[in-house]
């Protein structure tokens, strides 16, 4: 049900560059978790709320839970009491909604900004602009439990990987240069999550530090 030969590599990649493996479980049963769980990996990473809160409530309570999806502000509270970090924060009015389910629950959640980086026009994310008007916003310091970790983008599904390496260039500049003026100091802000199954290899050459990989770890997905 896993591919261990794949986890295995994976972990090996991840560990030469220093980087961060996220399970990607979306659609993947319970068990095939556990599965890998036994294995050692404790960070999963869903993209449903509904899914991932059913199976936070299933599984062991030390897993790591990624929230990697688009994140809808009035679902924000049925993964607050929980989540660890949330990859694909794309306004500031979602980050308010964070911060606040977040102080709820007297808890501080982990957040990447997601960049659209792809040609499609359907990824979500902020392009470069968004970007800064976000991080300027005069009540952004207001937000006391949501920690700004990294940014986070989605590459071109295309098998043309100069393609995918300019994009991921891009972001790695940004991140660079958002690190530098804007967090300048600030050890937390840390976090590059680019890389999936199919580029994953180039995401960690160009500096990646957390790839979110699913089809290769639990086979591919039905979504029936
Ligand atoms: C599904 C998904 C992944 C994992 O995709 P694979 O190609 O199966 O590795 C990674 N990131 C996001 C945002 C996803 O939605």
């Amino acid at each position: 049900m896993i591919h261990l030969e794949n986890f295995a590599k994976l972990q090996k990649a991840c560990t030469a560059h220093n980087a961060e493996l996220i399970a990607v479980s979306k659609t993947k049963p319970i068990e095939a978790i556990e599965a890998l769980y036994k294995e050692g990996q404790r960070a999963f990473g869903e993209n449903y709320v509904q899914e991932l809160a059913d199976k936070h409530t299933h599984l062991a309570q030390d897993i790591e839970w990624h929230f990697i999806g688009h994140l809808q502000s009035k679902k924000v509270k049925y993964i607050a009491p929980f989540v660890h970090c949330v990859h694909a924060v794309d306004s500031y009015k979602l980050l308010t909604e964070i911060d606040k389910r977040a102080a709820q629950n007297e808890r501080s959640i982990d957040c990447l900004l997601q960049i659209h980086i792809a040609q499609e026009s359907s990824k979500f994310g902020l392009d470069e602009q968004e970007l800064q008007d976000l991080l300027v916003h005069p009540e952004l310091a207001q937000l006391q439990n949501v920690r700004i970790c990294g940014l986070m983008g989605m590459a071109t599904f295309t098998n043309d990987m100069e393609q995918v390496k300019k994009e991921f260039q891009f972001l790695k500049n940004l991140f660079e240069k958002t690190q530098a003026e804007y967090f300048n100091g600030q050890a937390h802000f840390k976090e590059l999550s680019m890389g999936m199954s199919g580029d994953y290899e180039l995401a960690l050459e160009m500096g990646s530090t957390m790839i979110r990989v699913g089809s290769l770890l639990f086979g591919s997905r039905n979504y029936g």
